[in-house]
């Protein structure tokens, strides 16, 4: 058997792939030949090598590693979206906010109006809401008004 063709057939026959008849054939070359013995070392310790990788299982630190970066990740994505999952009323105290916030700004504008223009309506409410009765000389004079009963006499 030729040297060649025994390295040809030595992947086959590490593999136990060959019959009986040509492992023997290469059984016998390679006791007599150290060519293809060195070169068969080779190839079987460079498949060992490539077995002990495949079988090499993640450590227990690695395991470790992972789950802990998987619950931080996990806490992170928490953070994120948790605000109205752990407070479920958020939603309903930000529309209250919203509401109160419009009920303010229609306060002061019903306010202003009525501080602005005087109608029959704003002279009925201000009799309610004025600290003063409304012909005192207080309320006349926070009105602008002139006191119906003045005629330029004496006060
Ligand atoms: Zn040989």
């Amino acid at each position: 058997m030729e040297c060649k063709n025994v390295v040809n057939a030595l992947p086959a026959y590490l593999d136990l792939a060959l019959n009986k008849g040509e492992e023997a054939d290469i059984k016998g070359h390679l006791a007599q030949c150290p060519d293809c013995r060195n070169e068969a070392l080779l190839l079987s310790s460079s498949w060992n090598a490539l077995g002990v990788l495949e079988s090499i299982q993640p450590s227990e630190d690695f395991r470790a590693r992972f789950w802990a970066r998987a619950r931080r990740e996990e806490k992170a994505r928490e953070a994120q979206t948790g605000i109205f999952a752990r407070f479920p009323l958020a939603p309903v105290l930000a529309g209250f906010l919203v509401l109160w916030m419009l009920g303010v700004a229609g306060g002061v504008r019903f306010f202003e109006s009525r501080r602005t223009s005087s109608t029959p309506l704003d002279e009925t409410l201000n009799r309610f809401v004025s600290p003063y009765p409304n012909d005192s000389i207080e309320k006349i004079f926070l009105e602008g008004r002139t006191p119906s009963d003045y005629h330029g006499g004496n006060v």
